[in-house]
């Protein structure tokens, strides 16, 4: 019989998984029970369960599953859970709760097809890449009646449907994981139960439908995973009063736009070019003067044209089905696919020098004449501008000096810049305008009464062997996220301390205050010193890196690094940053007068897009007026942007009930069955699950009740007061066993401990 109260096999409703029989063939169950197991670390880093045949000084005798019998330090040692615990569905039942304990629980699961698991409060997410049976109407009802209640996305968006009807709170689910973790389809999953309690006036099927959308315009193939999302997301879901569905509104973060221009071998562009070169109709063509992907170099570049498994044709009609549905308009549509084909023909004009300093103008390519000049004629005839004024934007630029304009002509790089900085700017424009229609579709009804669940799939934290200026914005919002989770878990703890009579204030939690500082102080900070920076004309990538050695280097998390590197201690391990390309990236510049080329445009999907920059760079929504000199355009650097985002969304976030969902990828290779233990402790790691331990550890994790404490342990009691009240009994035990008075409390119906303090009682009732 287990001991806490969560440990009860028989409330479970999921059978407990029978032990390994595997690893200890030669030991009867029994037998088992009387033996101190401990994880042993080999030298691969793998943990391995091992059985401490003896002790001597401070070296011990392991012998490990295979028969093997090792020495080591005992130090080193890590005590396992009893096999009673093994595969529990929540962690914080594991008496010992250490990293070998919680891999173990995690794979043991995993190896039968149970991918989640809860840590706490948290939801963990093992990718299981593969159809595992778990989903769909009949488990939906399972959830909904409460008769089936293991972990689960189901579960997760239950209670938040549950706590917000019943609390009147808006709800979040804030999922994390690294590239290809499982983040988007959990997100879906969610969305599914979501839609099928709060449905009925058909407006879920339209927000269903705008994951395929999307997904073909922000979700690219990448070496990590085959449909990565390339942007952050937040869809916010509405409910009526009655618990409907009335509507719903999607923000998107951060898109790489970088992508449309450039993808490294063997990636792909966003899947949406792919599509419409495969499936447009051939009217749709000829208009588009669309051939197929081959021929465009900005899908070539990269040697990837199809993903194993995906008609790239039939994903096309899917899209256009799901634009209906959305309400976006034939017209539209077709506009929409314009600016796709714009983009990629615009990648297709090629430069040519004119004159001995090397100013170019773009014309017919020599070896492929008429292609390179349909390219250009082809934009002007897609995006509805003068063909003459298109030429000039690509190999001119008007710089204000003083009161006088001058006309600059541009070399051949500046003009590839400009080239390709036109259309990143039509592709994320396009973007931003799509998610806008979808919510004008999805505001049905405008008057918001009831309340909200939101949905948060959200790129996690990343350490690459080089971390460029993506990595530092995702980090830093990684950093927020983590700041937020911490202070959740903290206000539960505390709830329930106090709840119970505890004096919490016994309990400390770390915070990462600190690292968050260090980004955002002013002017002092990471942020403030890259915009600054960023503001100078002759900033460099490398004045920048000594920029933030000279102010930053007495900062605690912050390091600096040979040249242009720089680390930031991360509460989830330290980065190093390569400060290359951060001003370029920071700028974000686009010409003004590829502004005014859109403006000056007869269609009207350009006009709005450049109509939509001006404003951008008019009204700083958040910090101050960003200005890069001459007459480029004003406007918020991207850092800046992104912080009054992130801003936004966590005093979204604030005001909700947020439940964690956090996703684990088991290998690199995409593949099922495969669990590298190296690879998911780096995860819980960075994701915070091991941090949840580590608070938990911080604070009083094992929790039981009176009664059952004095039943368990009761009949160890020298001195017989069997007949006391469970309370009294429950003390004169910890008493007789030296429980050391800051391993425990004792509250009003349970007694509260450290970790591990109950792994030492159970030895000694076995041994006894
Ligand atoms: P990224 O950050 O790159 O967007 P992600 O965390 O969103 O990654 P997903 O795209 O959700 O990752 O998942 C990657 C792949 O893993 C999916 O395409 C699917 O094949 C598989 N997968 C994820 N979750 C599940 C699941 N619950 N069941 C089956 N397969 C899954
Ligand atoms: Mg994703």
């Amino acid at each position: 019989q287990s001991l806490t109260d969560d440990v009860d096999p028989g409330a479970a409703t999921m059978p407990l998984p029978q032990s390994d029989e595997r690893r200890w063939s030669d030991t009867s169950a029994y037998a088992r029970k009387k033996v101190l197991q401990s994880w042993v670390q080999l030298p691969n880093g793998n943990w391995e369960l091992g059985k401490i045949l003896s002790t001597s000084g401070e070296e011990s005798v392991i012998s490990l599953p295979e028969g093997k019998v090792i020495k080591v330090i005992s130090e080193t040692l890590v005590p396992a859970n009893p096999d009673i615990l093994d595969g529990v569905d929540d962690l914080m039942q594991l008496s010992y709760l250490n990293e070998p304990s919680v891999l173990y629980n995690l794979n043991y699961r995993y190896n039968q097809d149970m991918i989640y698991t809860k840590a706490g409060p948290v939801l963990v997410a093992v990718n299981p890449f593969k159809e595992v049976p778990l989903y769909g109407n009949r488990y939906i009802e399972a959830y909904r009646k409460k008769s089936n209640e293991s972990p689960h996305v189901y579960a997760i968006a239950d209670t938040a449907i549950r706590e917000m009807i019943r609390d009147e709170v808006n709800q979040s689910i804030i999922i994390s994981g690294e590239s290809g973790a499982g983040k988007t389809e959990t997100a879906k999953i969610a969305m599914q139960y979501l839609a099928a309690l709060g449905g009925g006036s058909g407006i879920e099927y339209e927000i269903l439908k705008t994951n395929p959308i999307l997904e073909a315009f922000g979700n690219a193939k990448t070496l990590r995973n085959d449909n990565s999302s390339r942007f952050g997301k937040l869809i916010e879901i509405h409910f009526s009063e009655s618990g409907k569905i009335s509507g719903a509104q999607v923000q998107t973060f951060l898109l790489e736009k970088s992508r449309v221009v450039q993808c490294a071998e063997g990636e792909r562009s966003y899947h949406i070019f792919y599509q419409l070169c495969a499936g447009a109709s051939p009217g749709l063509r000829e208009k588009l003067n669309l051939t197929s992907a081959h021929e465009f170099k900005y899908l070539g570049q990269s040697n990837c044209y199809s993903i194993n498994g995906v008609d790239d044709a039939e994903r096309f009609h899917s899209v256009k089905e799901a634009l209906d549905i959305v309400h976006v308009s034939k017209e539209d549509q077709e506009s929409v696919f314009a600016m796709l084909a714009a983009v990629l023909w615009l990648g297709n004009v090629s430069f040519t020098v004119i004159d001995n300093e090397n100013h170019v103008e773009p014309v017919a390519d020599e070896s492929k004449p008429v292609q390179s000049l349909t390219g250009l004629s082809t934009v002007a005839k897609l995006i509805g501008c003068n063909i003459n004024e298109l030429k000039l934007s690509l190999s001119k630029r008007n710089m204000r000096v003083g009161k006088d304009t001058i006309v600059q002509k541009l070399t051949l790089p500046q003009a590839i810049d400009a080239r390709d900085a036109l259309a990143k700017s039509v592709y994320s424009c396009l973007f931003d305008w799509l998610v806008e229609q979808i919510n004008k579709s999805l505001a049905v009804g405008k008057r918001r009464t009831g309340r909200s669940i939101s949905i948060l799939d959200i790129y996690g934290f990343e350490s690459f062997d080089k971390n460029s200026f993506e990595q530092f914005c995702i980090n830093y919002a990684n950093e927020r996220l983590q700041q937020h989770f911490n202070r959740h878990l903290f206000k539960l703890e505390q709830e329930e301390y106090i709840q119970d009579g505890i004096d919490w204030t016994r309990v400390d939690f770390e915070d990462n205050q600190d690292c968050l500082s260090l980004f955002e102080k002013k002017p002092l900070g990471l942020l403030s010193l890259l915009d600054e920076e960023s503001t100078f004309p002759n900033g460099t990538d490398l004045t920048l890196a000594n920029k933030l050695k000279q102010h930053l280097h007495s900062n605690s998390c912050f390091r600096g690094d040979r040249e242009k590197l720089f680390t930031v201690v991360h509460y989830a391990g330290e980065v190093t940053y390569d400060t290359t390309g951060f001003l370029e990236k920071n700028r974000d510049l686009l010409h003004l007068d590829s502004i005014q080329l859109l403006s000056s445009c007869s269609c009207h999907l350009p006009q709005a897009f450049a109509s939509s920059m001006l404003i951008q760079s008019e009204k700083p929504v958040v910090g101050p007026l960003y200005k890069a000199g001459g007459a480029d355009s004003q406007r918020l650097s991207v850092a800046t942007k992104f912080k009054g985002q992130l801003f936004q969304l966590m005093q979204r976030l604030g005001n909700t009930t947020p439940h964690f969902i956090r996703c684990i990828k088991p290998n690199n290779v995409q593949s099922p069955g495969l669990y590298e233990q190296g690879l998911v402790l780096q995860q819980l790691r960075c994701c915070g699950v091991l941090e949840v331990v580590r608070i938990s550890r911080s604070g009083f994790p094992t929790r039981v009740s009176h009664q059952k404490f004095a039943r368990r342990y009761g009949f160890l009691l020298v001195e017989n007061i069997a007949d006391k009240d469970p309370l009294s009994v429950s003390v004169a035990i910890l008493h007789q066993f030296n429980i050391l008075p800051e391993m425990y409390q004792v509250g009003y119906t349970k007694l509260f401990f450290r970790t591990g303090q109950i792994g030492v009682l159970e030895d000694t009732r076995n041994r006894t």
